[in-house]
């Protein structure tokens, strides 16, 4: 067998898909972990993403990565979900193994992960306020109840779809709905998980949400702060967009198919990534 044939194929699948950071993510951990492997990307086309995902099983893939819009149309692919998985709905990470597809969803816990270790902040005990209720927001709510906040509120433009989460997620822990102008007190973090900042709008919140400190996370990542963010700034609040989060479910998704953990410090530095 030559060299080549035993390097394992992994590959992001979304559309579009030119602008994504996950080869890079990846080839970075692979060096650093020393693992043969090679990842790379793949548009599929808009309702062919089965027929994309099986050619790519059968060149002899080992994993992938699923973004925008497959998301849900990878859920309904697996034959296996993880508990993670199946409470967000939809799968970002994907394993096969002896003709089986295997489902994951690393974001929540990417989102975890930045919060507490990267940016230092407690959810313990905390009062959390989480914006939006599509994919992004519904796959962090396991990870962020499972970390014991003292109470976490959904808001979403279109209420019900947040009371909908809230009945959902009811019994894994002391989360309720509350609409953009019935919210109450101030929060410790505050994290916008709607799309809001793609149009370069924000999320109608009342300035009295903020105490000095907040922490205000944006899932959105870019050059600039986005609205959400430079309105939170102005509150005196802490900020961080979502660059970190992508960095994390990456390195989640990486251990999930090597065993190996990589260490995220330097890719998380904008600076060191964008210079690559
Ligand atoms: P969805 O399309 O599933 O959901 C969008 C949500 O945003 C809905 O709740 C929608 O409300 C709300 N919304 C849209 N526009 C506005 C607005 N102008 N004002 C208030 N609310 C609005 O998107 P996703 O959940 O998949 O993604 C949400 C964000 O998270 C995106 O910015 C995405 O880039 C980011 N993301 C980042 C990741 C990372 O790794 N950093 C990973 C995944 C997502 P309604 O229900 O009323 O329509």
């Amino acid at each position: 067998m030559q060299n080549s044939e035993r390097i394992e194929q992994y590959a992001v699948i979304g559309n579009p898909i030119a602008h994504s950071k996950s080869p890079f993510l990846h080839s970075a951990f692979a060096q650093q972990c020393h693992q043969s492997m090679r990842y790379g990307r793949i548009l599929a086309p808009l309702g062919q993403f089965e027929t994309t995902l099986r050619e790519f099983i059968a060149q002899g893939a080992r994993g992938a990565n699923v973004t925008l819009p497959f998301k849900l149309d990878a859920f309904r692919l697996c034959s296996t979900l993880t508990p993670r998985a199946e409470a967000a709905g939809a799968v970002n990470t994907l394993s096969f193994e002896n003709g089986e597809i295997c489902g994951d969803n690393t974001d929540g816990c990417g989102l975890v992960k930045d919060i507490v270790n990267n940016a230092g902040t407690a959810l313990k005990d905390r009062r959390i306020l989480l914006l939006g209720a599509g994919g992004a927001a519904r796959g962090a709510l396991l990870p962020l109840l499972e970390c014991g906040p003292q109470e976490l509120v959904i808001a979403n433009r279109s209420p019900e779809k947040a009371q909908q989460l809230a009945r959902e997620f009811g019994s894994d822990g002391p989360i309720h709905e509350a609409g953009f102008d019935r919210l109450q007190g101030q929060f410790d973090i505050i994290i916008n998980a709607t799309s809001a900042s793609i149009s370069a709008q924000r999320p109608p919140l009342p300035d009295s949400v903020y105490r000095p400190g907040t922490l205000a996370y944006d899932m959105m990542y870019g050059e600039h702060l986005t609205p959400f963010l430079q309105h939170a700034a102005q509150q005196q609040a802490a900020t961080r967009d979502g660059w970190g989060m992508l960095v994390e479910q990456a390195a989640e998704s990486f251990y999930m198919w090597r065993g190996v953990r990589p260490v995220t410090t330097e890719l998380l530095v904008r600076e060191y990534t964008s210079a690559l």
